[in-house]
């Protein structure tokens, strides 16, 4: 059998990192099985629904590089399919029209509360053996109600949160047809996973109690319904649930706040999954090591500081040619267009860096001008140091530009004038640099263009 998965999300609002959650498990089941990873948009509630969310996702899964094998299917799109298994549903006698009004289900509502019961529909036109419905009223639009099985259970093993079961009697005849004839949500979901073949429906708990009405659904219609597994919800920093209204960022953002799409992976598996104690790994080992065994049972919560630390162990490690176009992107927004010396820069500061924009920040030295503090410049580049800055500007100028060369040079100025490495690095990198904090001098100012070296030591 062929792992089929799918991530369905409704594009009602710009699509965080809770959600996204929701799209790698699927997608990285489907990778890990050799299946295949269905994208599927729920755009059925037109108020709400947006192409700019639409956008925003698409882009958010293919910044993460969590390419989808088939789709995107829109269920608006699917209308016709939806009437069509309705109009069998209704052939096989599955579903009956029901005329009660809004008034009389408030009254129903309200007679089960006084009573202390929970609210459900009573089954009135709910055609049995021997019963006698009232008259049908006139000029009432029915809507169209799902006979949900009577008696028994629906039981199924959730991967994540083991065996549920609901009585049936728990689940009165749920609306499957408005009364113009759309089919609602839950009957439209279970016709897409029957039609696309899900094998794994991995989604958000919030769907949990859906599950036995999709269930029997599917019965219904003569299908065996797939394998379920229920992931809890993200929490955001405060403890609440992850929700753009209380300030969750949409996803493409960290794309722009410099993070990388493998740290964000990683983060994002380990949000609600766990393989050990293992907190960095890389994409393939995600994928060699990702089943639905190790899901996790409780909310997980989203800590920024511990994806600012994921990814700058995952800048550490990446190639620095591989990061080098990260940077230069983040470099263009400043204006700043960077050269191949790119690659080595990246390589000697990525290790003080957690995002590609700090990085970037790293890099504009090479390429724009500086501007060090008024403080920094008061505290190093005093006047004591004037006569060793102007040797080690004559010997740097007359240098061959190479790492031993510049540190020869700056070796023969600290020996010439009696003074220590600080007393003399520290105001050059005041000056060539911007800031007195930066990792070996050699190494910064050989990647530094001679010119601008010498262009910088003269504004002391
Ligand atoms: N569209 C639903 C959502 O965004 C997901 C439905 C499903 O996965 O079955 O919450």
């Amino acid at each position: 059998m062929t792992v089929r998965t799918r991530f369905a999300p409704s594009p009602t609002g710009f699509i965080h990192l809770g959600n996204i959650r929701s799209a790698l498990y699927p997608w990285a089941f489907a990778r890990a099985t050799g299946g295949v990873f269905v994208l599927r948009i729920e755009d059925t509630d037109l108020e709400r629904s947006s192409q700019a969310a639409v956008d925003v996702i698409i882009e958010g899964m293919k910044w993460l590089g969590l390419d989808h094998d088939e789709g995107p299917f829109y269920q608006m799109q699917r209308m016709d399919r939806y009437k069509a298994v309705l109009a069998e549903m209704v052939a096989a006698g599955h579903v009956y029209p029901c005329y009660m009004s809004m008034a009389e289900l408030d009254a129903l509502r309200e007679r089960q509360m006084a009573n202390k019961e929970k609210p459900r529909y009573d089954g009135t036109w709910r055609p049995e053996p021997g019963k006698v419905l009232q008259p049908v009223p006139e000029g009432v639009k029915p809507v169209l109600r799902f006979k949900n099985p009577q008696g028994g259970v629906v039981a199924w093993d959730d991967k994540v949160k083991g065996l549920i079961e609901i009585r049936n009697d728990e689940l009165d005849d749920l609306v499957i047809a408005r009364p113009d004839g759309t089919p609602t949500y839950n009957f439209c979901v279970v016709v897409d996973d029957i039609d696309m073949a899900i094998t794994h429906v991995i989604r958000g708990d919030d769907h949990v109690n859906n599950t036995p009405r999709q269930i029997n659904i599917f019965r219904a219609l003569g299908k065996e319904p797939p394998v379920y597994a229920h992931l809890p919800t993200v929490l955001n920093e405060q403890g609440e649930k992850m929700s753009k209204r209380n300030g969750a960022k949409p996803v493409t953002q960290y794309r722009d706040e410099g993070y990388l799409p493998d740290a964000m992976v990683n983060y994002l598996a380990r949000l609600g999954w766990s393989h050990g104690d293992d907190e960095i790994f890389s994409r393939a080992q995600f994928l060699e090591w990702f089943n639905l065994d190790h899901l996790g049972r409780s909310a997980a919560q989203f800590d920024e500081a511990k994806l600012r630390w994921v990814n700058a162990q995952h800048l550490k490690a990446m190639d620095d040619a591989a990061l080098a176009p990260l940077v230069a992107e983040q470099l263009l927004k400043r204006g700043i267009t960077a050269d191949e010396r790119l690659a080595a820069i990246c390589g000697l500061f990525k290790d003080r860096c957690d995002t590609t924009v700090a990085l970037a920040g790293w890099a504009a030295a090479f390429y724009a001008d500086v501007a060090p503090s008024a403080e920094e410049r008061a505290q190093h580049v005093t006047p004591a140091i004037q006569p060793a800055l102007a040797t080690l500007s004559e010997k740097l100028a007359a240098s061959a530009w190479n790492k031993a060369s510049i540190s020869a040079a700056i070796k023969e100025t600290i020996t010439a004038h009696g003074i220590k490495m600080p007393q003399l690095a520290m105001p050059v990198r005041v000056l060539v640099m911007g800031t007195a904090q930066t990792p070996s001098l050699d190494a910064v100012l050989e990647l530094q263009n001679q010119q601008t070296v010498l262009t910088r030591l003269q504004n002391r």
